[in-house]
């Protein structure tokens, strides 16, 4: 049996191996030390922002940036439908409500239009609304122009989940640099890890204390220990941050591997009815994370699930898009904008191999099993 592709392993070297190892062998070993610090500083440098936390998990980094805003039991927080729970999981761990949001057909991004709708439902509701949380599903960076407009006409925070978007820019400012906050996640399978990690990003000098704050067990600047807020456990570890600073210095190349891995997909169903690249005919917003397709079974013949299964016979990994929060049984009880978008895209789209460390080999496997699923299928 050939071994197995997945969608998205992580992509580490000597550049990781030579960071984790100095920061072994420097003695800290603890949590936080001098790479934290380092790290911190090289990604609000990237980003353009005054404000880095690193954080324990991109799921840390959203509780505390809902936490920071003060949001609570009684409010709403407006979020995409089209995402992956740690969104609405991190919008429940506060006692707010989540409200999904549906989402356009091309990118899968939160449907400014049902945003607005909402807002205008929710406020003569007379209901709280804590905050706005978009999310840059597959690496497109949403449209933040229209969206951190509604928020301030409406005077909720816009917290931006980048989770997924690292290296993706909206009218010229990356993702990650538009709302009152934003996170990303390191976690293995995304653009860039620490094997585990997240950071926050903000320019609010207040809040990024806060944050601080509450992610060391609230405590007090005194050595007796001294508590008056309940915290969290959610820095990250010194070596991991060291890992993320490797990541860091080879990011645009591993986002160039992703680009490529987008035009040897673009190619390969050229032509092909019924199938078509996943985010529309511009990649401007994009950072490459993953390649999907939306596969029209009417066109077609087949379904997303049926190319999907071929291709598990060959031992390569493909997934589905995330199955939309409005539609998973934890969640419904919950209220939301919905009109069909997220569950069609749920069930025609079809996420390809798409990582950095994917070789050339591999990736022809791939393209080999699909043109075999297509003639047969023909
Ligand atoms: C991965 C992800 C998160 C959570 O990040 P973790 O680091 O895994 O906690 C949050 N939101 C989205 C959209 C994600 O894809």
């Amino acid at each position: 049996m050939n071994d197995r592709i997945y969608l998205s392993s992580p992509d580490v070297g000597d550049l990781e191996e030579k960071y984790l190892l100095q920061a072994l062998r420097s003695g800290w070993i603890a949590p936080l030390g001098p790479d934290v610090d380092l790290f911190e500083q090289e990604m609000s440098d990237r980003i353009g922002r005054r404000y880095a936390v690193a954080l324990s998990s991109g799921t840390a980094a959203l509780h505390l940036a809902l936490l920071a805003h003060g949001v609570g039991p009684g409010d709403a927080v407006l979020t995409s439908t089209m995402t992956f729970a740690a969104t609405a999981n991190a919008i429940a761990y506060t006692g707010a409500e989540p409200f999904f949001i549906d989402c356009l057909p091309d990118s899968g991004n939160m449907d400014p239009e049902l945003l607005k709708a909402a807002l205008e439902s929710l406020t003569a509701a007379g209901q709280r609304i804590g905050a706005i949380v978009p999310v840059d599903l597959l690496g497109k960076a949403v449209d933040y122009t229209v969206i951190s407009g509604l928020a301030s006409a409406y005077g909720v925070p816009l917290i931006a989940d980048a989770a997924e978007s690292l290296g993706a820019v909206h009218d010229g400012r990356p993702a990650g640099a538009w709302g009152e906050v934003a996170i990303f996640s390191f976690n293995g399978n995304k653009i860039m890890t620490t094997s585990g990690g997240g950071m926050l990003l903000t320019d609010d000098g207040a809040l990024a204390s806060r944050v601080r704050y509450l992610a060391t067990q609230a405590r007090q600047p005194v050595i007796h220990y001294e508590h008056t807020d309940v915290g969290y456990n959610y820095r990250l570890s010194n070596l991991l941050a060291a890992l993320g600073r490797a990541q860091l210095v080879r990011l645009d190349e591993m986002i160039l591997r992703r680009q490529d891995h987008r035009r040897y997909y673009r190619q390969l169903f050229d032509g092909v009815t019924g199938i078509s690249i996943f985010g529309g005919d511009t990649d401007t917003y994009d950072n490459f994370w993953l390649t999907s397709i939306v596969v029209d079974p009417a066109a077609t013949g087949f379904n997303a699930s049926d190319l999907s299964s071929a291709l598990a016979v060959s031992n390569i990994e493909s997934r589905p898009l995330w199955k939309p929060m409005h539609l998973q049984p934890v969640f419904r009880q919950a209220r939301g904008l919905t009109n069909g978008t997220s569950q069609r895209l749920f069930e025609t789209g079809l996420t390809l191999p798409s990582g950095s460390a994917m070789s050339a080999i591999s990736r022809e496997r791939v393209g080999a099993a699909v043109t075999d699923f297509l003639v047969s299928n023909r």
